[in-house]
């Protein structure tokens, strides 16, 4: 099949194109790369079946283009990412929003069946963990910039189910905190990709608040399977999954995890939120996926544990990175 990827350059947008050439599609990429970057696709570049588009998916000539002939989409392209949401609120409402509006609307003329990139960031602080997908959402007040992304996404969704009421073939992917190979520390802040980068150049680790917050990781292998899953088996149509793995950590215990797999020795340091982020940020204090609904209709379960991943993370890391 010929399959547009959006954002198919970013982290978790250039493992699902490798996977979905390896399965023997065309894939098109459309990508600004204004978060991820060529080097992600670097080793499928010179692939005969890669078309490589850089363009805007809020740009309506270049979306036209790159669905030319496309029989399927995986909407990845998003502004993600904490620092770089906070760092330009407008550009994320834009394309987050106005981007996700034009990719469904294109889908819903074409007849094209959508996959939708969302974020478990829509539970903002839970109601109740594990969240399960119809759970209600509880997000922060407007004058705390950190919703904007969680709020972002759920319009989206919103815009999903809506265009799905109406016959459009989408499911939503409801991602908790990926982490794997060619994670940007700097761009999307992830703490995982920053625990390597540190850990690889001698610098003590950051540990953001009393480091009791809790996270629920799954490997970008994992995390590309069920979005495989949830975007191509017809029973996903109209429902939204969360695509994570029920193991919670705190992000000390993670730092911890971190040193001792790595064995590099580097000393753990708190850095106060409001230092971090500036005096209105929230944090989110716990967040934990119920996978039952991606279990029992798509037969996904994550198999790659924490210990795991980490090691094939930190493998990555000195082999690609400056180690
Ligand atoms: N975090 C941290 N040190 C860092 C980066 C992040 O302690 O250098 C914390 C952050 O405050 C949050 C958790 O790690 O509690 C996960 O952060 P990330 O930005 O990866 O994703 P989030 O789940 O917050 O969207």
């Amino acid at each position: 099949m010929r399959v547009l990827v959006t954002g198919g350059a970013g982290f978790i947008g250039s493992h699902l194109v490798e996977r979905l050439l390896q399965e023997g599609h065309l894939v098109i990429v459309l990508d600004n790369l204004s978060g991820g970057g060529l080097e992600n696709l670097q080793a499928v570049r010179d692939h005969p079946r890669l078309r490589l588009l850089i363009g805007d998916v809020t740009d309506p000539v270049a979306l036209r283009h790159a669905l030319e002939g496309a029989e399927w989409v995986f909407h990845l392209a998003a502004v993600v990412g904490v620092p770089r949401v906070l760092a330009d609120p407008l550009q994320t409402m834009r394309v987050n929003i106005w981007g996700t509006e034009m990719v469904l609307r294109a889908c819903a003329e074409r007849g094209l069946p959508v996959c939708l990139a969302s974020s478990s960031e829509v539970y903002g602080k839970g109601v109740r963990w594990p969240a399960v997908e119809e759970d209600d959402l509880r997000l922060g007040p407007p004058t705390a910039p950190r919703w904007i992304y969680a709020v972002s996404k759920l319009l989206d969704e919103h815009l999903a189910m809506t265009w799905a009421r109406r016959g459009l073939r989408v499911s939503i992917v409801r991602y908790f905190n990926v982490y794997g190979p060619r994670a940007d520390p700097e761009g999307y802040g992830y703490v995982i990709a920053r625990f390597m980068d540190q850990a690889l150049r001698g610098e003590p680790l950051t540990v953001y608040g009393d480091g009791r917050q809790t996270r629920s990781f799954i490997y970008v292998e994992d995390a590309v399977e069920g979005t495989m899953r949830a975007g191509f088996f017809p029973v996903a149509a109209g429902s939204i999954f969360n695509i994570g793995r029920a193991e919670e950590i705190s992000i000390r215990e993670l730092a911890e995890k971190v040193r001792a797999i790595t064995g590099r020795l580097v000393p753990i340091r708190s850095l106060s939120l409001p230092e971090v982020y500036g005096p209105d940020f929230e944090e989110t204090p716990r967040r934990v996926p119920d996978t039952s609904r991606a279990r029992t209709l798509l037969d996904f379960e994550a198999r790659v544990t924490l210990d795991e991943g980490l090691r094939q993370t930190w493998e990555w890391w000195r082999e690609c990175r400056r180690g």
